[in-house]
């Protein structure tokens, strides 16, 4: 790795850097300035062969010699760390997806808590004595690490999504190779460098970057027993297929159409700024995007115009700023989705209050800048309704009654997240029983945390990050049992 304007970087493998086998390597770019950025290395089955017999290696060795409380301590260290250098990881970030530096180096921050948590559970992973029929039986089971685990993820929060898995899976005593998103790949060499300085052992944590091939030679190769995945609806898909034609498991946290609903006696004020942080925050690219809203016929045109005036006073910009209040897109591909998905909105009946074009910035004429967008009285089997953006794009309709609105909440193939607005406590928790979403917020939106589960209903994912079930997901039970009375048991003599 070089540390001048355009770095190179290599695949780290084993604690050691190398290029792809092939020699081969990809461009990222910023989108802020729509120029290249950064080169990394084009991995593909050689390279993934070494991770993971880097990973096995470990697995085997130093990582299962550490008792598990030094296994926890370490990744508290590594925790110190990371927030330490959250600065530089959110920089570097930031350049590469275009997400506010401040929001980056919060997640940057944040992880500590993590890595704190996962690692003090390290050492409370324990088995359980069984009271079975035949009392001279002693039956316990043991819980054991699966193996090697293939950590994909995407450009979106790059550091905080990877160790939502990282740190479960290796405190549990796993190892892991990590396939950081093509256009984020930046930050994971950080976390390597740090996890080095903590002292965890070489082989523990490996990375290989790469596009779609470097995911799929991770999925398939037969040393990798559990692939834990963070990305898009499609990707999700793909994976699970290809993970169950070999029978590995995964875990999948993917995408969302989540919804605000707004009820009359909500706390408006409340309502529009947990709108706003939903949607127009990460300039929409977050899996919790809170991309539709249904609010109350009485207050609609109220709330209507204030997220108006407010969308209008959006400062676009460049994301290294800090008075910056919302950045581009993260790729040209993510900006033109953005484009394609209003436009045929808008050809389905979407009438657009604010936005829905590319917007100019000035001085940064090449970036991938959307405005934030708003559509307005949505109707359900409107096409945006029901798709994910992943970017700045609002679409909001009006409601009547508590089941309408639940009806149509629900009428989604996804279930990640929901907002609900009221200061009615029946209604509040009611809708939080009926939703269909893996997290609901009442009178507030997106907010997570490291001891909370998190995931998706249908097809928002399977599995959970976050809280202590989801290190149950990168762990296994054996149960042993064993004879302690004399007494032979032969099948052919018989007792009378
Ligand atoms: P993506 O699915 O395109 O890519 C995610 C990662 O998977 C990348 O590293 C990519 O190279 C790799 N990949 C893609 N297809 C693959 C395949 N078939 N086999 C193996 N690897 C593959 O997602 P993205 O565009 O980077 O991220 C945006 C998506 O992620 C959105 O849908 C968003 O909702 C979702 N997301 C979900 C969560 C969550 O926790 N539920 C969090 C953040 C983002």
């Amino acid at each position: 790795m070089t540390s001048n304007a355009s770095p190179s970087y290599q695949n780290y493998i084993a604690g050691r850097f190398e290029p792809a086998a092939d020699g081969r390597s990809f461009t990222a770019t910023n989108p802020t300035t729509g120029q290249p950025w950064g080169s990394f290395a084009h991995s593909g089955k050689a390279d993934v062969g070494r991770a993971v017999q880097a990973a096995t290696d470990a697995l085997r060795g130093p990582w299962a010699q550490l008792s598990p409380s030094k296994r926890g301590r370490l990744l508290m260290v590594w925790g110190e760390k990371i927030a330490a250098n959250a600065d530089k990881i959110a920089r570097l970030e930031s350049t590469q997806n275009g997400k506010l530096l401040a929001e980056m180096r919060a997640q940057a921050n944040v992880i500590r808590d993590w890595l704190y948590y996962f690692g003090g559970l390290a050492d409370k992973i324990e088995g359980r004595v069984i009271p079975l029929e035949r009392q001279s039986v002693l039956n316990y089971t043991l819980r054991e690490p699966l193996g090697v685990v293939a950590v994909i993820v995407p450009w979106n929060s790059p550091t905080f999504l990877t160790l939502m898995s990282a740190a479960p899976a290796l405190a549990a005593g796993n190892t892991i190779v990590i396939k950081p998103s093509e256009v984020t790949s930046a930050s994971a060499f950080e976390l390597v460098r740090l996890a080095e300085e903590a002292g965890i052992p070489a082989g523990v944590i490996n990375v290989v970057t790469g596009l779609r091939e470097a995911g799929e030679a991770l999925v398939d190769h037969e040393g990798v027993a559990k692939i834990a995945f963070t990305g898009s609806e499609g990707g999700g898909r793909a994976i699970a297929a290809r993970a169950g034609a070999r029978l590995a498991s995964c875990t999948l946290e993917l995408g969302g159409k989540s919804p605000n609903i707004v009820f009359a006696d909500a706390p408006v004020d409340n309502a529009v700024a947990g709108i706003l942080a939903g949607i127009f925050a990460a300039a929409g690219q977050t899996c919790v995007a809170g991309s539709r809203a249904y609010v109350h016929e009485s207050i609609y045109d109220e709330v209507l115009d204030r997220l108006h005036q407010r969308a209008r006073a959006i400062k676009l910009g460049d994301p290294l700023l800090a008075d910056t209040q919302m950045g581009p897109a993260a790729t040209q591909a993510q900006l033109q989705k953005d484009i394609t998905m209003v436009e045929r909105a808008v050809a389905e009946g979407a009438k657009v209050l604010h936005g829905g074009r590319r917007a100019a910035v000035p001085g940064f004429e090449e970036g991938f800048f959307f405005e934030p967008t708003i559509l307005h009285d949505m109707a359900p089997d409107n096409y945006i309704m029901n798709e994910e953006v992943f970017g700045p794009v609002l679409g909001i309709a009006r409601f009547h009654d508590e089941e309408e609105v639940l009806a149509q909440a629900n009428a989604t193939r996804y279930g990640l997240a929901a907002g609900v607005w009221t200061r009615d406590f029946r209604r509040a928790h009611t809708m939080a029983r009926r939703l269909q979403a893996g997290t609901v917020w009442i009178n507030t939106y997106r907010a997570m945390a490291f001891n909370s589960p998190f995931g998706g209903y249908k097809n928002s994912g399977i599995g959970r990050v976050n809280g202590i079930e989801s290190i149950d997901q990168f762990l296994q039970t054996k149960s042993v049992w064993c004879e302690m009375s004399e007494e032979i048991q032969d099948p052919f003599v018989l007792k009378v």
